[in-house]
């Protein structure tokens, strides 16, 4: 099959409004009276992001909720994504089929449509690039520098439990049920951000950045680009039972420094309630710091870093 073949076969169907069957040169995004345009990219590579045996519907939905987890940080309500890929030649169209399943599935949960992307074969390993455009009402968008003095740090979902998943898939030795083993993997390999809830963010959040990296890195770039402290209660950080059953003792420490969650930090005013919780608090200085039990705990490594 060349290019053209792929395109016209697997990706086509997806096509949304303005995507023109995949069939011209662009795509139009038609304006939204009222709202600003969100745009964001992210890539995921095999071997680094997915293993090349993971389901290729889960690795699709992986690609786009990377993207969909930036979106909602922002505030903004997902509409449609671009898709790029560089495919190894060991892609077959049993592969190909699966993993447009798995963007029909995800375009439906979340309502998006495809616009349009690049299609190449490469020797390397496969990699999936997707630029997500999402609306957020003017002027809302939620960004990274609105942390003040005397706000609550919050964090919706469980933290750590991608890393988990990936622990267990790099063998790392466990005694858990096949339920709980199941459950942690299935958040390394398909994450849930928090998109329904970006519309209520952008109400309340002064901040707010997704978790790729590790909760304390995250946070750390809330931090700098407010120019405040943050502080992180280890008590109040939510860890799920299954990841507390496979890390015991190490849980907290390696949670808020596992990367992958694509959960939600974000700060706001004090004592808010929701589809979140409330970890922590912001105060005068630079930097994250952890406590637990009344003392500072050291975070050798805050979070995961490419180079
Ligand atoms: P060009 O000749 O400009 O390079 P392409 O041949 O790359 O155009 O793409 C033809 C059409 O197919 C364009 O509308 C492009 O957006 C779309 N397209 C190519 N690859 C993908 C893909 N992986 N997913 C979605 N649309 C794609
Ligand atoms: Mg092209």
């Amino acid at each position: 099959m060349n290019e053209f073949d792929i395109i016209s076969r697997y990706f086509a169907p997806l096509a949304g409004e303005g995507g023109f069957g995949l069939k011209d040169d662009a795509a139009l995004l038609p304006a939204r009276a009222g709202h600003d345009l969100v745009v964001t990219t992210d890539t995921i590579s095999e071997g680094t992001d997915f293993f090349a045996f993971d389901p290729p519907d889960m690795i699709a939905q992986k690609a786009l909720r990377v993207n969909l987890s930036d979106l909602a940080a922002k505030g903004a309500q997902p509409a449609c994504y671009l898709l790029s890929l560089t495919l190894p030649p060991t892609v077959t169209q049993d592969w190909l089929s699966a993993f447009a399943s798995g963007l029909a599935r995800d375009q439906e949960t979340f309502g998006i449509s495809l616009l349009g992307g690049d299609t190449g074969a490469g020797e390397g390993p496969l990699s999936i690039a997707v630029t997500a455009f999402g609306f957020v009402p003017h002027g809302k968008m939620v960004k990274r520098s609105g942390a003040r003095v005397g706000e609550a740090v919050y964090v919706t979902g469980t933290v750590g439990d991608s890393g988990g998943g990936l622990a267990i898939f790099k063998r790392e030795k466990h005694t858990l049920s096949d339920q709980d083993r199941d459950y942690l993997a299935g958040r390394y390999r398909v994450p849930q951000p928090p998109v329904s809830f970006a519309a209520e963010l952008h109400a309340i959040a002064r901040a707010s950045v997704d978790i790729s990296d590790g909760l304390i890195a995250d946070l750390g770039h809330i931090s700098s680009a407010s120019g405040v402290r943050i502080v992180v209660e280890g008590e109040k950080v939510p860890l799920s039972a299954p990841l507390r059953a496979l890390w015991g003792a190490e849980a907290l420490l390696r949670a808020v420094t596992a990367g992958d969650d694509y959960q939600i930090a974000f700060t706001a005013p004090l004592g808010l309630s929701g589809p979140f919780a409330e970890i922590g608090w912001v105060e005068q200085g630079a930097g994250v710091s952890l406590v637990a039990g009344g003392h500072e705990i050291a975070v050798p490594r805050p979070g995961y870093k490419h180079f």
